[in-house]
């Protein structure tokens, strides 16, 4: 998870307010999801995949029909069917990684590709947002494993997508491709934040020299 602010949009806001203000208004307006979707990077801000076939505007806080949250602005977010789902209203207060710059740092992912794709995700509050790290990190950990059999094989898939991810940033760090790896750590890039943690645990200095250099 990483730092996707959003656009102070008042417009869209105003938006959703005339939607909420109607019998069957919607939030899924073309300018309300396109805004939403260049917040993201086009990605899911929970499990970080940049080419999701499936599509949701999430609600950070569950809206639970209160209007309110539903048709508000801040509360929405780019996220895939299967993280969406798995979330549900049952993981919540989480981290708002749209509103707290230091989310990267406080859910630490750990790749390991052998014996088999294993993503492990631990927790590393700031003082006072230890319930939403902790909901957090359990969020993952069960979009990244899946628990129905349906969202076990749909996690398996987004594992063999951090496979090849994680092999195309070993090869751009072999061959010292500086601009390659900056290029797969940046925010639009898939699993950044997995990506970044990789780099930061095994290749410390290289971490420390284009850590400045990152959008
Ligand atoms: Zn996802």
């Amino acid at each position: 998870m990483i730092f996707l602010p959003k656009t102070d949009r008042p417009d869209l806001q105003a938006i959703l307010d005339r939607e909420a203000a109607k019998a069957s208004g919607s939030y899924l307006k073309e300018e309300i999801v396109d805004q939403v979707e260049k917040d993201s990077h086009g990605k899911c801000y929970l499990c970080e995949d940049a080419e999701p076939t499936s599509i949701q505007v999430e609600h950070l806080v569950p809206h639970r029909d209160d209007a309110r949250l539903k048709f508000s602005w801040s509360n929405l977010l780019y996220a895939c069917a299967h993280c969406n789902g798995t979330k549900g209203a049952r993981y919540h207060p989480i981290l708002d990684c749209s509103r707290d710059n230091s989310v990267w740092g406080q859910v630490k992912l750990v790749f390991t590709r052998f014996p088999k794709a294993r993503i492990e995700v631990w927790g590393q509050p700031v003082p006072g947002k230890e319930t939403q790290c902790e909901n957090t990190v359990r969020l993952l950990e069960e979009s990244f494993q899946g628990k129905t059999p349906i969202r076990k094989r749909e996690s398996e898939n987004l594992r063999k997508k951090m496979i090849r991810a994680d092999i195309e940033l070993s090869q751009a760090i072999q061959g010292n491709d500086q601009t390659r790896v900056i290029g797969l750590v940046s925010a639009e890039a898939s699993f950044a934040g997995m990506q970044r943690w990789t780099l930061c645990l095994n290749h410390p200095d290289l971490w420390s020299e284009i850590r400045s250099q990152i959008a």
